[in-house]
């Protein structure tokens, strides 16, 4: 029996790659448009650090982490997010003393053990930026700018921006003991898993899909009706920069967020398109966590996009790998030789070209041009060859036209402009 791949975990393959390549590259265009530079962390860290940034309540630290032991008996994790490997190694090599802000950005594979589904999988891909050192308001902006700004520069549009406010350590307690004390009072209608955890993380219950609790937490106490003065001014500061910014965004009182380091503006890009998967990027700020983590008492801000939804969403308008410029068809011994050579200076020049190397007739070549999607081919045999001069053939149309075979690539460059100019 074959080896398969892990339930959960899938293969990119070379059809859907180039579309992952348009998501990334675009995603490092845009962000260092906003001043953020690429830090890689690796894939595992200590189990540890999870569990004091995520928080041990929390759905990912208790049942969704990848957790073994290695060799030494030492416990690590497959990291399920982004930010907290980010902060550990911001304070690890002390980048705060390289520059009072650091904004950063990152992309890469997450495991969290859940149920897969579409839009859920146990390996995902994130794309995540952080900005550490400001706590002005208008940075929750820029940062909600940048997002925006990717979303249009991909070419995702039906997807709208929700915030909220979680407030902090002053006021959130008080706001938490009140939600507890009303979830008390409605336990029964609540679902298990809420009936459980209303307690340790009430706030979790507000974010439940199940129907029950829905309807109990509709007239729930509201987290924005309980900030503190501090918490109150800077929301509405955010949301008077976003509107100067033109960002369009909807309020959220009940977008509570599972990971328990966030503080003030939290926010989601949720879209109508792919059922209950319906956030495609999430975030906030977290202004107590990279002290928490044993560095200085630095506020941040960050946000992570899934790259499996944004995939899901860009369906059919989605990249395709490039196709080969040129096809280089030989018609004989000599020819095969000499088209050996033509392709690789071909290849040298900045061309993608291709030729059959399995001794194909003349016909079986021009279908697998044709198959390739080769945007010119070129035959070459003896009468060519003595004469210097070919065929190029632009497969789009038929048409053909004289070249030397000296200037064969200059020829063809000059050709494939012409082909993007006009089909500009
Ligand atoms: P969800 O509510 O969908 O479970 P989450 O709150 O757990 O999301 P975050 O931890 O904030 O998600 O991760 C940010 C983004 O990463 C999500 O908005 C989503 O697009 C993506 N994501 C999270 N978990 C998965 C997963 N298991 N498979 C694919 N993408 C995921
Ligand atoms: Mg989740």
């Amino acid at each position: 029996m074959s080896i398969t791949g892990i339930k959960g975990m899938n293969d990119i393959l070379p059809e859907e790659v180039a579309t992952w390549q348009f998501l990334e590259q675009t995603a490092r265009r845009i962000f260092s448009l906003y001043g953020c530079q690429e830090i890689r962390v690796p894939v595992v860290e200590k189990t540890e650090l999870f569990c004091r940034s995520i928080g041990e309540t929390t759905d990912i630290v208790e049942k969704e982490m990848y957790t073994f032991s290695d060799k030494s008996d030492h416990s690590l994790t497959l990291r399920p997010e982004g930010t907290a490997p980010v902060m550990r190694s911001f304070i690890q090599h002390k980048l705060y003393n390289q520059d009072s802000v650091s904004k950063l950005y990152y992309m890469g594979p997450m495991f969290r053990y859940e149920r897969p589904q579409k839009g859920r999988y146990r390996q995902f891909h994130q794309i995540g930026a952080e900005i550490i050192g400001l706590d002005d308001p208008r940075i929750d902006a820029q940062v909600l700018a940048m997002l925006d700004h990717y979303f249009a520069a991909v070419g995702i549009q039906d997807v709208s921006l929700q915030i909220n406010s979680l407030g902090c350590p002053q006021c959130r307690p008080g706001y938490r003991q009140q939600l507890i004390d009303f979830l008390q009072q409605r336990l029964d209608g609540l679902c298990e898993d809420c009936q459980r955890r209303y307690s340790s993380n009430p706030l979790r219950v507000l974010d439940c899909k199940a129907k029950g609790c829905k309807e109990i937490t509709a007239d729930a106490p509201s987290v924005l009706d309980h900030l503190c003065a501090g918490c109150d001014s800077h929301f509405n500061a955010v949301q008077q920069h976003l509107q100067d910014l033109s960002v369009p965004f909807a309020i959220n009182n009940r977008m509570v967020r599972g990971l328990d380091y966030y503080t003030k503006t939290t926010f989601e890009m949720v879209t109508g398109n792919l059922g209950a998967q319906n956030a495609v990027a999430a975030g906030g700020r977290y202004d107590g966590l990279v002290e928490e983590l044993g560095g200085p008492a630095l506020p941040g801000i960050g946000f992570a996009m899934g790259v499996e939804r944004l995939v899901l969403l860009l369906g059919d308008a989605g990249r395709k790998n490039p196709v080969p410029q040129l096809f280089l068809a030989a018609l004989g011994e000599r020819a095969q030789k000499a088209c050996f050579l033509v392709l690789n200076q071909l290849q040298k020049q900045g061309i993608r070209a291709e030729m059959d190397l399995s001794g194909k007739s003349l016909k079986a070549q021009m279908r697998r041009a044709d198959k390739l999607g080769s945007l010119y081919t070129l035959v070459l045999g003896d009468n060519e060859l003595d004469s210097g001069e070919a065929e190029l053939k632009k497969m789009a149309d038929g048409s053909q036209s004289a070249v030397t075979l000296e200037r064969l690539s200059e020829t063809l460059k000059g050709r494939l402009d012409a082909d993007s100019e006009s089909s500009l």
